[in-house]
């Protein structure tokens, strides 16, 4: 096959040949990057480029033009939109390289890249395929990336800080301000995180389940709906199980009262979108894991935005009860398996938690109010729930927090361990065990 590889800098240039290279796939280098800023930024990156090519013996084809008028063109006003804009600026190019050139097919290393958006990327590689009528040659190269970077500094290619925009480089300012405060704060900083080797990240899931267990987990796709309490603790252990594909849904950006109990949200995460901080996290813990993020809330009328049906669970961690209605209901009709979390507010002991059928809890308001709910709808079926067979506790007066929500008392331990129960009854399910 003749292959254009667009190249966003040698770095995750050098993790992505090897893979196709075990292909037999030689590709030719293409570089067309006007997101890099500033000048010296973009020679850095650019020089690396042809160092690596010269390297591996690889033909380079080079749109070497400094195109900082036409990235902000593209991604100006809506800068929180900028990234997918960057990304069609390039591929585009890349396609229509392709096309002009004769190649049978492109395909781009920004998709070896855990901090990027990978699905936004395959979709927008398909789009610029489609556009110019040449193949897009989609490969998830993730799971080279560490080992890529290792080469890349054994070759002492240049290693960029940051993304490549001027406001990637704005915050990363922020980031340091950030860390500079931890310094301040902690008389004993941690030395820099070591990347783990991917290969062993499961060791000792694997001493469990066995290595078809595992590769079971790695083939499962799961949705978390609500990433409160319970579901940012499902979703942080089930990434953590190994689990291959992960969706996850809320709408809510972090408020100061979700610190008590919620994975994604600390001191410094207040104000941020919950999805896009815990996506960050679950993909430092598990670079491979293919993780979509929904910022929206789940209702009917939206139901199809989701793919339900091409997910094996659904987790239900929703605490508004026409949304956590809508979602059972589509669920359960979708046939897919769905594990709901019941009211774990005004809880304080842990070891009543339990699984059981939804029409057999007892002591747990919310699954009172779902119960009358469906019935009205007149739906019957039956689903796993995880609940607190525990009687509420008498709510306190506590200075009010600024969250739009009505506030009930939560406490971690409980809400956190009907998380875990509820990754559990998706491990169990698919590992038998
Ligand atoms: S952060 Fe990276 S991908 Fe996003 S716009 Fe900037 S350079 Fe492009």
């Amino acid at each position: 096959m003749k292959l254009l590889l667009h190249c966003c800098c040698a770095p995750c240039s050098t993790s992505c040949l090897p893979a196709l290279r075990g292909e037999g796939i030689e590709p030719d280098l293409f570089w067309y990057n006007p997101n890099i800023h500033p000048y010296g930024e973009y020679s850095l990156r650019s020089d690396s480029l042809i160092k690596f090519a010269d390297n591996e013996n690889l033909k380079l084809k080079m749109i070497d033009e400094y195109d900082l008028r036409v990235f902000l063109d593209a991604v100006l006003p809506e800068t929180g939109k900028r990234c997918q804009k960057c990304y069609s600026l390039r591929l585009e190019k890349a396609a229509l390289a392709a096309a002009q050139d004769g190649y049978n097919a492109f395909t781009t290393t920004l998709l070896v890249s855990p901090y990027q958006d990978h699905d936004a990327i395959k979709r927008i590689g398909f789009d610029a395929a489609e556009k110019y009528g040449v193949e897009f040659l989609y490969r998830d190269f993730r799971p080279f990336f560490r080992e890529g970077q290792q080469r890349a500094r054994t070759a002492e290619l240049y290693m960029q800080k940051y993304c490549g925009c001027i406001f990637s480089e704005e915050e990363r300012f922020h980031q340091k301000g950030k860390k500079q405060l931890n310094i301040n704060i902690d008389e004993h900083p941690k030395k820099e995180a070591v990347p783990a080797n991917d290969d062993h990240i499961f060791q000792r899931l694997e001493l469990i389940t066995g290595k078809e267990g595992l590769e079971k987990l790695k083939n499962t796709k799961v949705l978390v709906f609500g990433l409160g309490g319970v579901g940012s603790w499902a979703a942080e252990a089930l990434v953590r199980s190994g689990i291959g594909k992960i969706g996850i849904i809320d709408s809510d950006t972090i408020c100061a009262s979700n610190v008590n109990r919620q994975v994604e949200a600390t001191t410094l995460t207040i104000g941020k979108s919950k999805v896009r901080v815990l996506k960050k996290r679950l993909l430092e813990i598990n670079p491979a894991c293919e993780i979509t993020d929904w910022n929206e809330l789940f209702c009917r009328e939206k139901a199809s935005v989701f793919d339900i049906a091409s997910a094996d669970y659904v987790i239900d961690a929703i605490d508004s009860l026409p949304h956590k209605l809508d979602l059972i209901e589509t669920v359960c009709g979708a046939g897919v398996t769905l594990f709901s979390s019941m009211g774990m507010a005004l809880k304080i002991d842990p070891s009543l938690i339990k699984t059981a059928s939804f029409w057999k809890t007892t002591d747990c308001p919310l699954a009172r109010l779902v119960r009358q709910g469906l019935r009205k709808r007149g739906f019957s079926s039956d689903f796993t729930v995880v609940y607190s067979a525990e009687k509420p506790l008498h709510a306190k007066d506590a200075a009010s927090a600024p969250c739009e929500k009505p506030a009930n008392g939560s406490v971690v331990t409980v809400t956190a361990t009907a998380g875990l129960f509820l990754a559990n009854l998706v491990l169990r399910d698919i590992t038998g065990l």
